[in-house]
């Protein structure tokens, strides 16, 4: 029998429910995987909360990034077989499960370089990473990079990945020990951005040239600081609201007045929209951590019924890195 996380109300952690569910057989185009490892994102407390809706309505099986093992196969898959190690990043829900039914197309074979653990912590954070910085804004030598919540999820992977690439890398962090974190994976420089004034430091780190590109998932708290971090024409991207969303009147005209510059506020779903896209992009991810240039860095492990203590832990700014669920 498998069993499931799943809200019926939407609410705080307490609204996620441990219990059994009923699976059918894997439908056409559809894979059945057991899985191994499941990645924990901010983007699941956006659903919990309602910030977000349920997409097919309640209840509804949170999560969105998983690893595991086929186990059947529906009709008219070719390309999985059972016993494949598999991983996905990009489901609208149906992650926290101990099996769950996938389409195919959402699927990517994992190598042997990268084990369970890190494919779950990385699928949707490190395909974020990846179009963050491949793609939205394409970084490389000499660029100037501020990445806010650096020690976070998806902060630490972009760290590494910038540093990678050449960039030189400004991370906020909301604690001394996050800042040596990030630190330790790729920033140049950290900012405490809860107590120091970010756009002033970054003026003083940059001698006054400001930076290329923002990442920043934070939202509300640092908006519209951020734009101040920017030289002009440079890039604000805005690619989440952990700690809520950005709410101003007129983002155009501060656009125009804090120098020309370009903002966006991408979502995985339409970088990662169609099952080639998906591909090229997991393999851009798989090559950087199987070469060991980006480490994963699965900092915290809790079993899946205990995934409200988990979403408690996130939403505290306790967590660095990657929470991974274990079924
Ligand atoms: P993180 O591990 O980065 O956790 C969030 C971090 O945000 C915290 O650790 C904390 O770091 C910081 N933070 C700042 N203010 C708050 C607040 N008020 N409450 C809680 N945390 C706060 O999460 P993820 O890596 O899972 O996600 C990072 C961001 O990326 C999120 O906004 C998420 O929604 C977004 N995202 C967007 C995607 C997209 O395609 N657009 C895809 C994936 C993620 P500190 O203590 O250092 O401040």
């Amino acid at each position: 029998m498998a069993a499931a996380v799943r809200i019926h109300k939407t609410g705080g952690p307490d609204v996620l429910t441990y219990e059994e569910i009923q699976l059918k057989d894997p439908g056409q185009g559809e894979v059945r995987i057991k899985h191994t490892a499941i990645g924990l994102n901010f983007i699941d407390t956006y659903f919990r909360t309602g910030l977000y809706p349920a997409p097919g309505g309640l209840p509804m099986i949170l999560g969105n990034e998983g690893a595991g093992v086929v186990v059947a196969t529906g009709p008219g898959v070719t390309e999985f077989k059972a016993g494949d190690r598999v991983a996905y990043g990009t489901t609208p829900g149906g992650g926290y499960s101990t099996e769950r039914n996938i389409p195919a197309e959402k699927l990517v074979k994992l190598t042997d370089k990268v084990d369970d653990k890190s494919a779950a912590g990385m699928m949707l954070k490190g395909l974020t990473a990846q179009y963050l910085l491949r793609q939205t804004f394409k970084v490389t030598k000499g660029h100037m990079v501020l990445v806010h919540a650096a020690a976070g999820g998806v902060g630490l992977i972009l760290c590494q990945w910038c540093k990678h690439l050449g960039a030189t890398v400004i991370g906020t962090a909301g604690s001394e020990d996050k800042a040596k974190l990030a630190k330790a994976n790729g920033a140049d420089h950290t900012i405490l951005y809860r107590s120091e004034d970010f756009a002033a430091k970054v003026g003083e780190i940059t001698k006054g040239a400001k930076c290329d590109v923002v990442y920043d998932g934070v939202g509300k708290a640092t908006f519209p600081a951020s734009l101040d971090c920017l030289k002009p024409r440079g890039m604000f991207v805005s690619f989440g609201n952990a700690s809520g969303s950005i709410e101003h009147p007129n983002v155009i005209q501060l656009l125009q007045g804090k120098g020309s510059l370009y903002a966006t506020r991408p979502t995985l779903v339409n970088y990662a929209a169609t099952k080639e896209a998906l591909g090229s992009m997991a393999k851009d991810l798989m090559d950087v951590v199987g070469s060991g240039a980006v480490k994963i860095p699965v900092n915290h492990t809790y079993a899946l019924k205990d995934a409200a203590k988990a979403h408690a832990e996130l939403e505290s700014r306790n967590t660095t890195g990657s929470t991974v669920l274990i079924p």
